[in-house]
């Protein structure tokens, strides 16, 4: 369904973005996987898909939140594939506390690589996927940005700004073919919510009463890229078990 197609995901090396970078891989495409500290996982990963899938896979370390960092690897991209035709926000970070005593450097990094690190990539982005008439873009958001959380408010900030990052690039880029949209997932088993596993109170707090699973984020974000979704743009779409219905 995606051969022949390039995609970056960022923080593809654990969590959801390994889940997607499987997703789209087994689909047929060519994925380039974005990491920042966890290069053995994302070189196992680029290679298993490799083998599994006989798509073209790279590996690429890149810190998100820097803007000269983001533009030389979308060109090292381009250079190693030839095309860029999806992009995947995923990379991602919580630094949670009050926001009566939250240090400023914690505020300021969520919103440097949750909501810049976006920013980064589709500026940087976005200019070939013009020149191609053709694109899909995906950003993760979160709940938290939609419904706000105690202790989050960095990151219910940042989250909270994909959506208005991704509704600004739907209307900018819809006259270039170009589609932009979110998912916004609930409490997903991964390292980021490990505190949280077993714990009653999310379960009860989600009506089908289980946290989801990175593969039931990857899926809908594939079908966000997929030749199906080729009339949504601007949407949000929930990934929650229905906690923020
Ligand atoms: P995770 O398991 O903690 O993985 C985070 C990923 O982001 C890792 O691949 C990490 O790379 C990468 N990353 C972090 N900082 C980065 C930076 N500065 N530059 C490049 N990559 C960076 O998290 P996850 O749960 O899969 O979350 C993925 C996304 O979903 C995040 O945006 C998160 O906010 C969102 N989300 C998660 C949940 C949930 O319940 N898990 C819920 C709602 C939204 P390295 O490992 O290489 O450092």
């Amino acid at each position: 369904m995606l051969s022949g197609k390039t995609a970056i995901v960022t923080g593809g090396s654990r969590g959801i973005g390994e889940a997607t970078v499987k997703k789209l891989a087994s689909l047929g495409a060519s994925v380039a996987i974005i990491y920042a500290g966890s290069e053995e996982a994302a070189l196992v990963l680029r290679d298993e898909c490799k083998d599994n899938y006989g798509v073209r896979m790279a590996a690429y370390k890149c810190d998100v939140s820097d803007f000269d960092a983001v533009k030389a690897t979308v060109a090292a991209v381009k250079a190693e594939f030839g095309g860029i035709d999806i992009l995947v926000n995923n990379a991602g970070i919580t630094l949670d506390g009050l926001v009566a005593t939250m240090k400023e450097e914690d505020f300021d990094k969520v919103i440097a690589v949750n909501l810049k690190g976006a920013f980064n990539f589709i500026r940087h982005v976005a200019p070939h996927m013009i020149r191609a008439r053709s694109g899909r873009i995906v950003n993760v958001s979160s709940v938290s940005g939609l419904m706000g959380n105690g202790g989050q408010a960095n990151y219910a900030a940042s989250k909270a700004g994909i959506v208005g990052l991704t509704k600004t690039v739907a209307r900018e880029l819809a006259p270039k073919n170009i589609t932009c949209n979110a998912v916004a997932p609930g409490f997903i088993r991964t390292d980021m919510t490990k505190a949280f596993e077993g714990d009653e109170r999310i379960t009860s707090a989600v009506p089908l009463g289980r946290m989801g699973e990175p593969h039931e984020v990857a899926e809908v974000i594939a079908f966000l890229c997929s030749p199906a979704a080729s009339y949504i743009t601007g949407e949000v779409i929930r990934v929650d078990g229905g906690m923020a219905m």
